[in-house]
């Protein structure tokens, strides 16, 4: 064979891992820009082979924390680490462990897509014929074989996509960290990026951690932390996150929102919010509720919907305000804005 110690053998080694199950570690960290305080307090674990979803409105510290995990900076107080290295002490061996994906393009579109991997192989002290079978393995992985030779400038979005996780994953890292991976791609190439996200978990053990800030994609993640301005507001399987929420979630239109919520509050006893205009409730048995409602007040509410709670609510009852933009824009529109 023409190399001797592969980056995955270097990656054996592992530091603090025996004594912890946590893949990724995230302890306390407060990060601040010029003063602006972007992370405040962050604390949660992701564990091996799960797929993590952060998820947070913009702003919330997302890239911030993607930054910190992937040892592009340090934080201003607390700790990373990742398979049991400190991010702070140890980051060139930390760094053997992870893949990244940034939002921003990495690939050379000017090269093949072989091209791409050989140089990023090389880039881990990976050549010879063990790095020509890991190419091929790659490219059929994500489904590249057959364009292999052709430069990067030809493929679609996805393709480009698909390309950039092809290159993360060249020297089998434990952890793959994508931020924001499916901006700009259309929900078919999405959907394939998704699914190949579950392959890696399912069939390579690979942890995975994922920002986003769409709520169909933090349903598809095992785990999730939700953020909101530097801060852990929730963290959960999405089923566990909805469940606390318990019963159903009631929106109801209405001419005079702010005068009704105050009326249903006295009359029955419940928390009634006004959020984007509409009378917002979270009850059990919402059906029942809705009659009570429509039958004390008669000819004031124009429509009513009843549902069972989502990530958005989780969302609203943990910060008291909703996770779109109040200028109406929600990060959904803006996805399909961007297509
Ligand atoms: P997200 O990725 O969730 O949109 P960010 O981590 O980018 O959130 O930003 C969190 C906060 O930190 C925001 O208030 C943002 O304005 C601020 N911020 C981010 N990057 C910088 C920077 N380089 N300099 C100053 N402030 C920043």
């Amino acid at each position: 064979m023409a190399f001797k110690t592969s980056a995955y053998e270097l990656a054996q080694p592992k530091a603090e891992s025996a004594a912890s199950h946590a893949v990724i570690s995230v302890r306390e960290i407060v990060h601040r820009y010029d003063g602006r305080t972007a992370l405040d307090g962050v604390s949660f674990e992701v564990r091996a082979a799960e797929l993590f979803g952060l998820l947070g409105p913009n702003g919330s510290g997302k890239t911030t924390l993607f930054r910190l995990l992937s040892t592009l900076m340090l934080p201003t107080s607390g700790r990373t680490l990742i398979m049991g290295f400190d991010a702070a002490k140890e980051p060139n061996r930390l760094r053997r462990q992870i893949g990244v994906v940034f939002q921003a393009q990495s690939i050379d579109v000017k090269l093949s897509a072989y091209e791409n991997l050989r140089h990023e192989g090389h880039l881990y002290g990976l050549q010879g014929a063990a790095l020509k079978t890991r190419i091929s393995e790659m490219l059929g992985r994500v489904a590249l074989a057959d364009r292999a030779n052709d430069r990067a400038e030809t493929f679609s979005g996805g393709m480009q996509r698909r390309l950039e996780l092809a290159k993360g994953l060249l020297h089998h890292p434990s952890v793959l960290l994508l931020d924001e991976p499916t901006t700009g791609l259309d929900p078919g190439a999405r959907r394939d990026l998704w699914q190949y996200l579950e392959i890696l978990r399912d069939q390579e053990d690979v942890s995975v951690l994922v920002t986003t800030h769409l709520m169909e994609e933090a349903e598809r993640c095992d785990r999730l932390a939700i953020l909101n301005q530097g801060k852990l507001v929730a963290l959960g399987t999405p089923t566990e996150l909805k469940h606390e929420i318990g019963g159903d979630v009631i929106l109801l239109d209405a001419r005079e929102p702010d005068s009704l919520a105050q009326r249903i509050e006295a009359r029955f006893q419940v928390q009634a919010q006004v959020l984007g205009g509409k009378v917002r409730i979270e009850r059990e048995n919402g059906h029942r509720f809705i009659t009570d409602v429509v039958e004390a007040f008669p000819g004031e509410i124009e429509a009513i919907s009843v549902s069972k709670p989502t990530l958005e609510d989780v969302f609203i009852h943990r910060t008291g305000h909703r996770f779109w933009t109040e200028n109406g824009e929600s990060s959904a529109s803006m996805y399909r804005q961007g297509q």
